[in-house]
């Protein structure tokens, strides 16, 4: 019914994931090295690039991969410098990275569904890692694509600006862990694994566990 495969790269270890349908091939985030690894899969073309949030490590090849197939770009919101923490690296790092500006095609703000490869997705907006997170469930494949939501055995970080715990925490329990418990997850970073999975073990969300 879909096919699935990953990459990971960057100065992060990001995943990128392209899940291939009958009629499309769509990308979930674009570290950096994602748009070589698209190509080096010809014939495959993307038709769609989803952003789970615009952190830079998640962002650095959305621009190439949107030139390379003219497929519009969904995320949250708008291309932003802020929403990219590009200027707090280069501040922390002492280097010069600089992600390149892309359009976004599909605002997601405000909406609760989104038709994306012939799939309908249901757009959870869970800030906390940061404002624009959202992640794409899509209840008949039960699956998760989370960004940097909910990890196995993890929780993305809320150090960063925009970020909060106590935001993240209520929205995986209110968003999340209501799906089936087979329902895979595909973070970006890390393994896949499942909510019942992650309501069981994963040590942020257990009862007087934070
Ligand atoms: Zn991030």
């Amino acid at each position: 019914m879909f096919r699935l495969s990953f990459f990971t790269g960057g100065i992060a270890q990001t995943n990128g994931w392209l899940l291939e349908t009958d009629s499309a091939a769509v990308v979930f985030d674009a570290p950096e090295g994602m748009a070589d690894w698209l190509a080096s899969r010809d014939p495959v073309r993307a038709s769609a690039l989803v952003l789970t949030h615009q952190h830079f490590d998640h962002v650095l090849d959305a621009a190439r991969i949107r030139a390379a197939y003219g497929c519009p770009v969904f995320a949250f919101a708008p291309f932003s410098r802020d929403l990219t923490l590009e200027r707090l690296w280069g501040a922390v790092t002492g280097s010069s990275l600089a992600v390149e500006a892309f359009e976004v095609d599909e605002v997601l703000e405000g909406r609760d569904a989104v038709t994306i490869g012939g799939l309908d997705w249901q757009v959870l907006h869970i800030p906390g890692h940061s404002p624009d997170s959202i992640c794409l469930h899509q209840a008949a494949l039960r699956i998760v694509f989370g960004g940097d939501v909910l990890f196995l055995d993890g929780i993305g970080r809320t150090d960063f600006p925009g970020g909060s715990t106590e935001m993240l925490l209520s929205g995986i329990e209110a968003r999340l862990l209501n799906l089936p418990d087979d329902t895979r997850v595909f973070p970006g970073h890390g393994d896949a694994t499942t909510i019942g999975r992650e309501r069981l073990e994963n040590p942020f969300l257990q009862d007087g566990g934070w």
